[in-house]
């Protein structure tokens, strides 16, 4: 293949080839310092300069309010799934509400170090419908109320954020927005911390974003490793250990290319546009399905399952006709469509890196391969 192709990859996932070209031709030699971003001592006044415009550059972005601080951790998604509740548990109860597979993984890893309740669940959906949070059953003691906000891998997203005051509930929320981070504006009255792994909307895998609210720091059990507790990385501005000085840069390199696309408010117009073009391609056609309730469709992640000649839906990835389907796709420059393995089908993700030309030419080989579909 001599060109780029279009990049479905749920994560890690395409970079803006801006970003991956200007970082290519700074490799050797950053700005004229004489050494390469990789090289350079994460105290040396080039990283620190590095460092602090992606954070302001991210503040500004996701209009974070002065009273949070932007943490730059590691350890991922996963991670802060045991660091968010050796942070803010106390060792108590926390509320889940669990809506796919990344909160279910989130309940199990806290119950390591707190009481974790389940507050509502749409499992018996399959997860493709969101509890409404009037139904939640949220508990008196609970630290902390976690949820994940967009569900990589069943593609249901929160389009508005649940307001647990409304709901008569003080408990922070606390919201797992790894995979929808920088695609929509995020109402910060509603949240009291915020953690996304990179490598889905922000740049390489290896940072870890973490948006966090002044009051909640200062409360870490005992156990938690220095390197992970809030207050100590609040600090020491993210230095309190060597940080990932490489993903910081292409995360700051990200940041620049969404203000020059016109900021957030611009991408989510356009993210609107790619999701709708597809989703409204998808519940016309006969041969393919999505099975997500209309009002909570992921605008990032779209899973989708082709049929088969009974009406249906495919789950195999080895089935011949979904085997076919991949095979053209990658023919057709079209990449990393299979979807998840515990759903089956494909999956189109379709972040801030994705042109809208990239989705008409899906939906373009979409449409062809129904017409000649094996
Ligand atoms: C990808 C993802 C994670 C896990 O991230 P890791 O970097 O693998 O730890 C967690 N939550 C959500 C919603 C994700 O999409």
């Amino acid at each position: 293949m001599n060109e780029r192709a279009y990049n479905f990859s749920a994560g890690p996932a395409a970079i803006p080839l801006e970003v991956l070209q200007q970082a290519a031709a700074e490799m050797t030699n950053w700005q004229g310092s004489g050494m390469g971003v990789m090289e350079m001592s994460h105290r040396g006044k080039e990283f620190t300069a590095i460092h602090t415009q992606a954070q302001a550059d991210a503040r500004a972005l996701l209009g974070v309010p002065e009273n949070f601080h932007i943490l730059f951790m590691q350890g991922g998604g996963i991670g802060e799934n045991a660091i968010v509740p050796m942070n803010l548990s106390r060792g108590e109860s926390a509320d889940f509400v669990v809506t796919g597979a990344w909160s279910e993984k989130s309940v199990k890893e806290a119950a390591k170090y707190c009481s974790p309740n389940t507050a509502a669940s749409s499992e018996n959906s399959g997860f493709t419908t969101l509890p409404e949070p009037s139904s939640w059953r949220l508990s008196a003691g609970a630290r902390y109320v976690h949820v994940c906000t967009n569900e990589t891998i069943h593609g249901v997203e929160f389009h508005s954020l649940p307001d647990l005051k409304a709901l008569g509930c003080d408990t922070p929320l606390v919201i797992d927005f790894s995979s929808h981070v920088f695609s929509r504006s995020v109402d910060w009255h509603k949240v009291g911390l915020a953690f996304g792994g990179a490598q889905k909307n922000i740049g390489p895998a290896g940072l870890t974003l973490v948006v966090v609210r002044d009051d909640l720091l200062g409360h870490a059990l005992k156990i938690c490793p220095s390197a992970f507790d809030y207050t100590v990385v609040a600090k020491h501005g993210s230095m309190y250990n060597t940080p990932p000085t490489y993903g910081i840069y292409m995360a700051g390199l990200t940041f620049q290319w969404l203000k020059r696309q016109g900021g957030v408010a611009a991408l989510e117009q356009r993210n609107i546009a790619k999701a709708q073009l597809l989703y409204s391609f998808l519940d016309s056609s006969a041969l393919y399905t999505n099975p997500v309730a209309h009002d909570c469709r992921s605008r990032m992640n779209v899973p989708f399952f082709l049929r088969g000649d009974d009406g249906q839906a495919l789950i195999d990835a080895e089935q011949p006709r979904n085997a076919a389907f991949l095979a053209g796709a990658k023919a057709a420059g079209l990449l990393q469509l299979k979807g998840h393995k515990s759903v089956g089908g494909m999956r189109a993700s379709i972040y801030n890196a994705m042109p809208i030309e990239g989705v008409q030419a899906l939906i373009d080989y979409m449409r062809d391969f129904e017409k000649t579909k094996a």
